[in-house]
């Protein structure tokens, strides 16, 4: 069953503050324990206290004193106690119920007022049998003292206040707890859960093609990070998308040319408007070859797209490395009457896919070649520091406008006759592919310089 993130949180907040009421719960039946340890304490040094004044009594008066007893038995009832005094042969001297019948009415209304002794109807308010006390002087037994609380126990008024009030107390906290808790949990969720909701509903604009789609991100916690990726995975995406536009509308611009030739050559030719012959069987010929190597530039270039996913570093000592592309080469550059120079020192290494990294130096050599005019020179230079490597391929040749330099590196573009303009864009995918760059520094009609930069390890992200 699935639930949605504020009702997770309302249960959560209703569980702590359930878990909270029953500690309150517990705490105040605790408390209430306490309480009546306390008061069972309380009675029994009233007891003693009133058991202690009757023998100070014997004592003062050197036997049992009427008057003296009588005060003793009011004093008992003002503490909550009904007595009866019996001496040392078991006759009643005097009793609570005695005295208070002899006062005289005024005084019985007050005392009951007090006390509840004597109840209104006559009847003891308590059904407690009297616990029977001796009483002692000088280690001599002098009498008893029989004695049982007036109400039905010690400190019951009190005991009820007491429950009463924590109860109310308990009910307004259940109250003010839950509703808080309510509120709160509202409030909460709906902040928690408004922006994932958002980013759901951009995240579905999105997939819907609106590219646009961005979410406002405030605060610096979990979710505003996710808004955070989220924005950047959108920019990223709109970029994408931009690039794919652009390139689907550079292949079909690149593609319409030479169809547009091929079909206008074959239209000519079906009107008998072009003579059908091996020369334009030729020409036709070449439009294919044209058509194929546009494709062809494509395939390579989305091969070093993906190349970031399948690449084999190794460590390449680049003498060698260079050596070879040289011997392949150096046919091609002295045809032409270009001079091909190699500068490398025997322990220069670079950690990259062979086949990836001698695909970007070719792509830069025949650039080179293609710019620079018989008696010129190409020179290619590594060299390797502490965190990179690097290969430098530079010409003596026509050089790049500073108007074209931005643009160099983009798909199709082209700066001067010839080519797809697609040998920088790939070369720059494959060096990016190891985490490496290409730099370039031209100077309009004296040659340009090519840096390729790869780091000497792998930057894991
Ligand atoms: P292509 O595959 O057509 O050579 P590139 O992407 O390799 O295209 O290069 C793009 C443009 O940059 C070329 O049209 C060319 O004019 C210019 N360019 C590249 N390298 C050099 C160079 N070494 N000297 C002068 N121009 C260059």
């Amino acid at each position: 069953m699935t639930r949605s993130l504020w009702v997770k949180f309302l249960i959560l907040l209703l569980s702590i503050s359930a878990i909270s009421l029953s500690a309150a719960l517990t705490l105040r039946e605790l408390i209430i324990m306490d309480f009546e340890e306390y008061l069972e304490g309380e009675t029994e040094d009233r007891i003693y206290r009133v058991m202690a004044a009757i023998e100070g009594s014997y004592e003062r008066y050197s036997g049992w004193d009427e008057e003296s007893l009588k005060e003793n038995t009011i004093w008992a009832l003002l503490l909550g106690y009904e007595v009866r005094i019996l001496d040392a042969d078991n006759q009643e001297l005097v009793s609570t119920k005695a005295v208070v019948e002899h006062l005289p009415p005024l005084a019985q209304r007050r005392l009951s007022a007090i006390t509840g002794f004597p109840s209104e109807d006559g009847q003891p308010l308590s059904n407690a049998s009297f616990t029977n006390y001796p009483l002692f002087l000088g280690g001599e037994g002098i009498g008893f003292m029989e004695i049982r609380p007036v109400l039905a126990r010690q400190g019951e008024g009190k005991e009820t206040i007491f429950k009463m009030r924590s109860d109310r107390f308990l009910i307004l906290v259940v109250f003010l707890l839950g509703g808080l808790s309510l509120i709160l949990s509202l409030i909460y969720s709906r902040r928690m859960t408004d922006p994932i909701k958002k980013l759901t509903r951009a995240a579905r604009n999105i997939a819907e093609g609106d590219m646009t789609q961005r979410v406002t991100v405030r605060g610096n916690d979990e979710i505003s990070n996710l808004a955070r990726a989220f924005n950047t995975m959108a920019d990223s995406l709109a970029l994408q998308e931009a690039l794919r536009r652009k390139l689907t509308a550079n292949i079909a611009h690149e593609l319409r040319t030479p169809l547009s030739a091929m079909q206008g050559e074959i239209e000519g030719i079906l009107d008998g408007l072009i003579s059908f012959d091996r020369e334009r069987l030729v020409s036709l010929h070449e439009e294919t070859n044209r058509l194929k190597h546009i494709i062809e530039g494509i395939e390579e270039l989305s091969r070093a797209q993906a190349s970031a996913l399948e690449l084999r570093r190794e460590r390449i000592p680049l003498k060698p490395f260079l050596e070879n592309i040289r011997e392949r080469y150096d046919k091609l550059f002295a045809d032409k009457g270009v001079r091909l120079e190699f500068e490398c020192a025997d322990r220069v290494t670079a950690y990259a896919d062979p086949d990836k990294l001698s695909q970007i130096v070719i792509n830069l050599l025949s650039n080179a070649l293609k710019a620079t005019g018989e008696g010129g020179v190409v020179r290619v230079r590594a060299g390797e520091k502490e965190t990179e490597s690097f290969i430098e391929v530079s010409d003596t040749g026509r050089g790049i406008r500073k108007e074209d330099l931005p643009f160099i590196f983009e798909r199709f573009y082209r700066a001067s006759e010839g080519g797809l303009g697609l040998g920088l864009t790939i070369a720059q995918e494959l060096a990016e592919a190891h985490g490496g760059k290409i730099d370039v520094l031209s100077d309009y009609g004296k040659g340009s310089t090519f840096r390729v930069t790869i780091p000497a390890f792998t930057i894991s992200s």
